[in-house]
């Protein structure tokens, strides 16, 4: 897609956002102009799927990445935490004990507390990565005791193909458990954000309460994965 339609694709989804959705823009396999044009246009947090990629692309924007918020958007394995803490400003898919526990570790190491948002695995059997919403909770009280983590809300898939409406239930079911979590007032937790929503569901998820999007394609195009 050329550089004038992805400035105007993201200046339309943003136009007719409520204030409060904060656009994370999904930008894996997107080059260097792609992410510029997305950043001149008003862009200010990035989500990214691959600590590799992520570091690469920040290398090239130079300091213009110091402006901007990154975020990890895909399933993040061990071995490449300690580089995520120091790349990201948020880890929107952390969704196991030993995640967090090296997360912890590692921001401890160069003194960051490191924002997270728990991935609910809300579609159940359809997906692997993110946790079941009835653990949900009980993981987030364990969690809360690690001090170089900061739980500030949920991220949620649901389904990636089919009908953008099947969504609705899937998005429902996660807003109520963040409602949930939030009366509980569990001590360092926060409910701040809930972020679900992508190109074809994102309307949908706001009505059902996110305040996080992550649109990739309808600002780019189509992925090309060859
Ligand atoms: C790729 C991706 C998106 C964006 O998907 P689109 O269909 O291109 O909008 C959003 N969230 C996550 C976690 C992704 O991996």
């Amino acid at each position: 897609m050329n550089i004038e339609a992805i400035k105007s694709n993201y200046e339309e989804i943003k136009s007719e956002l409520p204030d409060n959705v904060k656009i994370v823009v999904a930008a894996k396999t997107r080059g260097l102009d792609e992410l510029k044009a997305v950043i001149e246009a008003g862009a200010r947090i990035i989500g990214e799927n691959y600590v590799q990629e992520a570091r690469e692309i920040k290398e090239a924007l130079g300091k213009k990445s110091n402006s901007l918020k990154w975020h990890m958007i895909g399933h993040l394995q061990t071995n490449k935490v300690k580089a995520a803490v120091e790349i990201f400003d948020m880890i929107e898919t952390l969704d196991s004990l030993k995640l967090a526990a090296e997360i912890d570790k590692r921001a401890k190491e160069i003194n960051k507390i490191m924002p997270v948002l728990i991935e609910v695995n809300s579609g159940e059997e359809d997906q692997k990565t993110g946790l079941k919403p009835e653990k949900t909770v009980e993981f987030i009280k364990d969690i809360s005791l690690l001090k170089n983590i900061k739980v500030s809300g949920l991220m949620t898939m649901g389904p990636r193909f089919g009908d953008p409406e099947d969504s609705r239930q899937f998005f429902k079911k996660t807003k109520n458990l963040f409602n949930e979590i939030a009366a509980e007032k569990i001590n360092n937790v926060q409910m701040k954000y809930l972020s679900m929503g992508m190109s074809n569901t994102y309307k949908i998820a706001i009505e059902e309460g996110s305040n996080m999007i992550r649109p990739g394609s309808i600002i780019f195009g189509e992925r090309d994965y060859s």
